[in-house]
């Protein structure tokens, strides 16, 4: 980084702008880059780009100046989230598509919140304007609401109306994300040094080994570098563009195939120019067991509501970024009116930087860590793998069931007089694997143990799909074949008895857990 700033102004020079394309489901993401990769023009020809790599550069006339612009070639804002949560910021613009016929939908927003945390401006495509049901003017209406107003409505977003079927106006798309690019942000780059970039996605290819789609983002890569990339080193043997070409040395913005990797690289990995082959290896090394210390470290080190009320105490300025998620939408809506409303004086910025309905999604964990957010579930978990993550990522999620604990809680930590807290400690998951209804004992649930050990008397809650339709319950009953026990341990099958509650089906999780005063470290 200290490289970086020594650069002067005159070694930097204009790159290309990097978009990613985003919006809700069947809104037309992919049909748009499909007629963005169709609208180019090679060699006098057109007919376009026939490769499909993980990005391509295509180019447009702009102020009688030829410009080209690199677009990530995978629709959706998961993959978005995902390199930003490791660190990587690819994208300078966002083209968030909208369908005229459809509206504002959920995963429209939940894009325009993604892009809103990393600062990417955002350029509004309302697709689908062949289709008799188009209505774009209702589009700029509706994306009002989210601070989102159009040029013409004396805002500053650009909305251009598409067609990517018909391949309408996707010249002036290209236009407008120049205008964006040109007015908001300074795109250099240094091309005169050892390249660095990320990767964006990477392969195993039968015939040619590990092939990655790479972004430079500094410097020129040239066949025959020896680079690293995360934990894989190797050789650049050949580079290849979207339209197959051999390339010799690639340029800032530039996306390129990269061939001659020894493992495949992962997606948002970034990769440096080595000396030669025996340092790129030794890096490579390096960086793996460097690549476990730092998570280790930034695990510990990301924001908690305790942090937040030490911070406060010694007066410090700080933001507290939310992620809400609960059962059902009035809650999540209750939260939200309710906390806007709590008085956090100046100190503190309280922003609610994304919200929904269900179960906590890796998506909703890479965007707390992308931008240092603690998520609130109410009624709502983590589950399996999506709990590990996060923990092993140091995200912290609260849970609650009563929605003024919560308020209760963030205010307390606003202001820096967080109570000594009771953490919830699971102690076992086990899995109905059928109902057996019984005159004499009520329900029991047929159940697997899955993690941890289950104990007869513990505190109890059903979770179905992610979402917890009960807490608070005892487990009054635990028995194995003909014989009561007080515990059964992970893999092991058991009868689970849960008193009076007996609204239980196959697929539930039953979880035992216990209150435990959290140390303070
Ligand atoms: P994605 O899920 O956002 O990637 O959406 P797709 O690109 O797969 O498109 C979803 C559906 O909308 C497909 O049936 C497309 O043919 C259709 N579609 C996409 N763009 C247009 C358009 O400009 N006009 C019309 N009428 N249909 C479109």
């Amino acid at each position: 980084e200290a490289e970086e700033a020594a650069e002067t102004e005159e070694d930097l020079e204009p790159r290309a702008p990097v978009v990613t394309v985003m919006g809700h489901v069947d809104h037309g993401k992919t049909s748009l880059l499909d007629a963005i990769r169709k609208s180019e023009v090679t060699g006098g020809e057109a007919g376009g780009i026939t490769q499909h790599i993980g990005a391509y550069q295509v180019h447009t006339d702009h102020e009688g100046e030829r410009r080209p612009i690199t677009f990530i070639d995978t629709p959706g804002h998961e993959a978005f989230t995902a390199m930003r949560a490791r660190g990587a910021k690819v994208t300078d613009i966002a083209i968030l598509v909208v369908a005229a016929d459809d509206g504002v939908m959920p995963q429209t927003i939940e894009a325009l919140n993604h892009a809103k945390a990393a600062e990417v401006p955002i350029v509004v495509a309302v697709n689908k304007i062949d289709s008799p049901g188009a209505n774009p003017a209702k589009i700029r209406q509706q994306l009002t609401e989210y601070e989102l107003i159009a040029e013409e409505y004396g805002g500053d977003v650009m909305f251009v109306d598409v067609s990517a079927k018909q391949r309408q106006n996707i010249d002036e798309l290209l236009e407008a994300v120049l205008l964006t690019a040109d007015a908001a942000l300074e795109l250099t780059a240094n091309p005169d040094k050892d390249a660095r970039g990320i990767a964006i996605e990477a392969n195993l290819d039968r015939g040619r080994g590990a092939v990655a789609t790479v972004l430079v983002t500094s410097g020129t890569l040239r066949v025959g570098d020896a680079i690293v990339s995360g934990s894989s080193h190797g050789r650049v043997r050949a580079m290849l563009d979207e339209h197959g070409n051999n390339l010799q040395e690639a340029l800032p913005s530039r996306p390129v195939q990269v061939l001659g990797m020894d493992t495949v690289a992962r997606a948002g990995d970034t990769f440096v120019v080595a000396p030669d082959d025996r340092t790129a290896r030794q890096i490579a090394e390096k960086r793996e067991a460097a690549d476990r210390q730092a998570s280790l470290a930034k695990a510990r080190k990301r924001i908690s509501l305790e942090d937040l009320n030490e911070a406060l105490a010694k007066g410090k300025v700080e933001t507290l970024n939310l992620i809400l998620k609960g059962d059902v939408s009035g809650s999540v809506e209750a939260l939200e009116d309710a906390l806007l409303q709590l008085d956090v004086g100046e100190e503190v910025d309280l922003r609610i930087i994304d919200r929904g309905v269900g179960a906590i999604t890796m998506n909703n964990i890479n965007l707390a860590m992308a931008s240092d957010a603690i998520i609130l579930g109410f009624n709502v978990r983590a589950e399996g793998q999506n709990a590990d993550y996060a923990e092993r990522e140091g995200v912290e999620i609260r849970y609650y069931s009563v929605i003024y604990q919560a308020i209760e809680d963030i205010e307390q930590a606003l202001k820096g007089m967080l109570k000594p807290e009771y953490e919830e400690v699971e102690t076992g998951t086990a899995e109905i694997r059928e109902v057996f209804r019984s005159s004499k004992f009520g329900n029991i649930a047929g159940s697997i143990v899955r993690s941890g050990v289950v104990t007869r008397g513990a505190k109890a809650r059903i979770t179905r799909e992610g979402v917890v339709l009960t807490e608070g319950l005892e487990l009054t009953g635990l028995r194995r074949f003909k014989d009561d026990v007080t515990e059964v341990r992970e893999g092991f099958e058991c009868g689970i008895n849960l008193g009076t509650f007996n609204d239980v089906q196959e697929g539930d999780l039953i979880t035992t857990y216990e209150m435990r005063e959290k140390p303070r470290d």
